[in-house]
C-alpha cells in the first residue's frame, strides 16, 4: 500500500509539494491526537496537521454534525439562505470584540489573508501593505507578497509591500523593546510610500515563523502609527486563535490590541476547509456595493462542522486546558534546555510552543542539519512535531487542543533520548 501511494505521489502530484522525512509518512488513520500509519503503527501528533486539528482528529461531536448536515445539505452556495451558515456566524462574532462583527466565509487562510486586503485597500484608498519579515500569510499570489519567510520567495509582481523588521525578541535586532521595532513601521510610511497606507498585517504570534512571540508593546505602538497614516490593522489568526495560547481566545489579545480585521482559518475548522475574516461594519460597507462571491465559502457542511468546532472547544474548556498543559511542556522544555546547550530558546504559550535549536548558544547559530535529523529521530520514536522559523531550525509544537501533560512528558522524553544519544 505505502509502496503504491509514493509510485501515484511521483507520477502524479506536484513537484513543489513537500513533505517531512526521508521516507514520507503514509497516515490512514487519526484519532484525536494520534495518528496511524499504513502498519498501524501510532504516533503522538504534536502539530495537528499544521495547527489546523484543533477538536482532535476526527472528533465524534464535530463527525456528528458534518454527517448530519451532510444528509440533510451538502450545497448551496449564498445566492440562497440556510441556517447552519447564519447559526456559524453568530457564534462565531459572539467571540469577538464588541466592534467586530461582520463576517465573510471563505476556505483557507489565503483566501481570508486575500480578502482582508481588499478591504484594507478599498478602506482606505490606499496601496501599501507593511508585513513583518519572518511572516507567513498564504500561498496565493497576492498573500505571497504578504509573506516574508525566505523559503517562499517567488518572482511575483508584489504591488507596494514593504517588509518591516521582526520584532523577535530572542533574534531580533532591538530585542524585547516593542517600541523600537515599530519605528521601523514609520521609517517605512514616512520614507517609503507616499505618507499614506492601507494596512498592516501581522500573525499576533509567528507560526511557520518559528513561534516567535512578538515583542512586548510592539502592536499598541504600530496599530497607532498605521492608523495615523490612515491604514487599517489586521491581525492573522490563521494559528493563534481559538484559544490555543492558553492565556486569551485571540493572539492580539496578548498584545492588548483590537484589530481592525481579524482573519483565521486552520483550527476553525478541525480539518475542514474553512476561512473567515471579521470586521466591522464601516469597514465591510466598502464591499456593500460590489459582489463578494465564493462558491464554497460557508457551505452547509463546513458552517455546521465549524459551529461545532467553536461548541466542542468551549465546553470541553480547551483554553484553559492549553494553559495547564502549555506550563507543564514549557517547564519541562526550560529544565531540558538548562541541560542541552543545543536549546538555545524555548518560547511560547499554551499549546503554542517552540524548541529553537542552536550549535553555538552566544551566537545563536542555526542548527539546522541538527533539528532535520533530530525530526527524524523523533519519528522513529513515535513523536510528530513540526519545524519551521527562517533557518529551519525551530520545533513547532502545537498539537491538537486536547493534548494532555503525559503526552507531553511522552514529547519531552523522546526529546531527551534523541538528544542524549546525539
Ligand atoms: N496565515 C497563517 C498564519 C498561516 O500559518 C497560514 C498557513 N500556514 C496561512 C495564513 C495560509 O493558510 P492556508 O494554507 O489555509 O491558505
Amino acid at each position: 500500500l505505502a509502496d503504491d501511494v509514493f509510485t501515484k505521489r511521483k507520477k502524479f502530484l506536484g513537484p513543489s509539494l513537500f513533505h517531512y522525512y526521508q521516507k514520507p509518512l503514509n497516515i490512514v488513520e487519526g484519532k484525536m491526537q494520534y495518528l496511524y500509519d499504513e502498519s498501524g503503527r501510532r504516533y503522538l501528533d504534536a502539530i495537528a496537521g499544521v495547527v489546523t486539528v484543533s477538536c482532535g482528529h476526527c472528533h465524534p461531536r464535530v463527525l456528528d454534525a458534518i454527517m448530519e448536515q451532510s444528509k440533510l445539505l451538502q450545497h448551496a452556495t449564498t445566492i440562497y439562505l440556510h441556517h447552519a451558515i447564519g447559526d456559524f456566524a453568530e457564534a462565531l462574532a459572539s467571540k469577538m470584540p464588541a466592534n467586530l462583527k461582520v463576517v465573510y466565509f471563505v476556505n483557507s487562510g489565503s483566501e481570508a489573508n486575500e480578502l482582508a486586503m481588499l478591504m484594507a485597500r478599498l478602506y482606505s484608498g490606499n496601496l501599501g501593505m507593511i508585513s513583518l519579515r519572518n511572516s507567513y500569510h498564504g500561498g496565493s499570489s497576492g498573500t505571497l507578497g504578504l509573506t516574508a519567510l525566505n523559503t517562499w520567495k517567488y518572482p511575483i509582481p508584489q504591488g507596494e509591500i514593504h517588509h518591516v523588521v521582526n520584532p523577535d525578541p530572542y533574534r531580533g535586532i532591538f530585542g524585547s523593546d516593542g517600541a523600537r521595532y515599530a519605528k521601523d513601521v514609520q521609517d517605512h510610511i514616512d520614507f517609503g510610500t507616499s505618507g499614506r497606507v492601507a494596512g498592516f498585517i501581522a500573525e499576533t504570534i509567528q507560526g511557520a515563523g518559528g513561534a516567535v512571540e512578538l515583542a512586548p508593546g510592539y502592536l499598541k505602538n504600530v496599530y497607532f502609527i498605521v492608523r495615523k497614516a490612515g491604514g487599517v490593522c489586521i491581525a492573522d489568526e490563521v494559528q493563534s486563535g481559538f484559544g490555543r495560547t492558553g492565556s486569551h481566545y485571540w493572539g492580539f489579545e496578548t498584545q492588548g490590541v483590537i484589530p481592525d480585521i481579524v482573519t483565521m482559518a486552520k483550527g476553525i475548522g478541525n480539518g475542514l476547509p474553512i476561512g473567515a475574516v471579521v470586521t466591522t461594519p464601516e469597514i465591510a460597507s466598502v464591499l456593500a456595493s460590489k459582489i463578494q462571491f465564493n462558491t464554497f465559502g460557508g457551505n452547509p457542511v463546513c458552517s455546521a462542522g465549524g459551529l461545532a468546532v467553536l461548541r466542542v472547544l468551549d465546553e470541553e474548556k480547551r483554553q484553559a486546558h492549553c494553559a495547564d498543559v502549555g506550563t507543564h511542556l514549557i517547564g519541562r522544555l526550560k529544565d531540558l534546555q538548562q541541560r542541552y546547550d543545543i536549546i538555545g530558546d524555548v518560547r511560547g504559550r499554551g499549546l503554542m510552543v517552540g524548541i529553537e535549536f542552536v550549535s553555538d548558544r552566544k551566537e545563536k547559530t542555526p542548527a539546522k542539519a541538527e533539528a532535520a535529523v533530530l525530526l527524524e529521530k523523533l519519528r522513529e520514536l513515535g513523536v510528530l512535531v513540526g519545524k519551521g522559523g527562517l533557518h529551519a531550525n525551530v520545533f513547532r509544537v502545537k498539537p491538537p487542543m486536547c493534548f494532555t501533560k503525559d503526552d507531553a512528558d511522552f514529547l519531552v522524553d523522546a526529546l531527551e533520548y534523541s538528544l542524549a544519544k546525539f
